[in-house]
């Protein structure tokens, strides 16, 4: 088998694992505790708090565990969009790009649905990028936080943020990242990005499932969504998940480790796929940004075909893929993203993704492009038949 779907989850590193190891078994306490066995998980947490910050260039205490990327981004854009209009009843709209991640689509049209907020969509190119000018023209006096995605789970484009959140603190607006599918390829530190906000999860970087942390910014306020025994400096309560934290440190550290070149050599395998798949595909469309893209993930259009036909091919020839993002396989509706970046729905239907994580091949890449050129022949062979 050909695992070409890193971008949905990667397995468990098992560096990680020997890592969160002793936090399942004898060193299994509650960092809450008060005796021996609390005390240690309470530094491990900590511990693991310390190096996500290194990771993120913040200080412990703008770390907040979450149980992955979709908390985090609901933390973000409800608890700060939140706190602020409870500060000032006048920041009542938020801003989003057209391309996000439904975690944070669906917490912006919770607050609109719930809360009578506005949501501010923001157009993307055909790239799928935000430029400055199009964000400028949505922000306003009465904006309480703008979230734009730091590189998109179905095609790969990556976002100017730094540019793009220098213009939200120029005018005081607080600037929150996805940062989910660019943890471990692009660099993180918050302070050169110039966010207020950034979210990572576990799964994508080697971690387990359930695994995750969002950056916020000292001096920004939290409306948490978890009430409780307000762990996580009251923004996020619950007994905290002490081997999943320090499997993210673990998995955080492996990905920084400067002996890895990984993100240069999987971009430059990345490319021969490309090149391999667009020669060899007549009328193969790359989706996404040509060079301002992940490393990790190639995308197309096989105009002819169904995305769902072809993956089902080319898993019968032993390459996993998917259609776009994992939440949205099965269904049948065109990718939003794809519609956003102005891709007719009946191109839109024949999206494949493949994504990879630094274990990835020159000789596996070969293998796979070899077996989209045959899946996407069969399927329109068969389709004009
Ligand atoms: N944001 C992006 C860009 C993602 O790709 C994903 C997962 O696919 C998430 C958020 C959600 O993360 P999790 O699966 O950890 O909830």
């Amino acid at each position: 088998m050909i695992f070409l779907d890193a971008a949905a989850t990667t397995p468990v590193r098992r560096e990680v694992l020997e890592a969160m190891w002793p936090y399942l078994t004898g060193e299994f306490g509650n960092p809450s505790s008060h005796h021996g066995l609390g005390e240690a998980a309470a530094t491990a947490l900590a511990a693991a708090r310390a190096t996500t910050a290194k990771a993120l260039g913040c200080r412990a205490g703008e770390v907040v565990f979450t149980s992955g990327g979709t908390e985090a981004d609901n933390l973000a854009v409800k608890g700060i969009a939140l706190a602020r209009r409870a500060a000032d009843r006048h920041l009542d709209r938020v801003a989003i790009s057209a391309v996000e991640h439904p975690a944070v689509e669906e917490s912006a049209r919770y607050l609109q649905r719930v809360h009578g907020f506005a949501v501010d969509v923001i157009p993307v190119d055909r790239y799928g990028q935000v430029t400055e000018e199009a964000l400028a023209d949505v922000l306003g006096p009465r904006t309480a936080l703008v979230s734009i995605m730091y590189a998109n789970n179905e095609v790969g484009t990556v976002q100017p943020v730094a540019r793009l959140a220098a213009l939200a603190r120029a005018l005081g607006i607080p600037f929150h990242t996805d940062a989910v599918q660019a943890a471990g390829w692009l660099p993180l530190d918050t302070g050169t990005l110039g966010v207020d906000a950034l979210s990572i999860s576990g799964h994508k970087l080697g971690a387990p499932k359930g695994s995750g942390a969002l950056f916020v910014r000292g001096r920004i306020r939290v409306e948490p969504l978890m009430h409780g025994g307000g762990q996580e400096r009251g923004r996020r309560s619950g007994t905290e998940n002490v081997a999943g934290a320090v499997a993210l440190a673990a998995a955080l550290t492996l990905a920084r480790d400067p002996a890895r070149d990984s993100a240069e050599r999987v971009a430059a395998l990345r490319d021969e796929f490309i090149d391999a798949v667009l020669a060899g595909v007549p009328g193969a469309v790359l989706t996404g940004h040509p060079t301002e893209r992940l490393p990790s993930v190639a995308s197309f259009c096989f105009p002819g075909t169904s995305g769902e036909s072809v993956l089902l091919e080319l898993e019968r020839q032993g390459v996993i893929c998917s259609s776009g993002s994992a939440c949205a396989a099965g269904s049948d509706a065109p990718s939003a993203v794809l519609l956003a970046m102005g891709i007719e729905p009946e191109v839109a239907q024949t999206a494949v993704r493949f994504s990879f994580d630094s274990t990835i091949t020159a000789e596996e890449l070969q293998e796979a492009a070899a077996a989209v050129r045959t899946a996407v022949g069969s399927i329109r062979s068969l389709g004009t038949s």
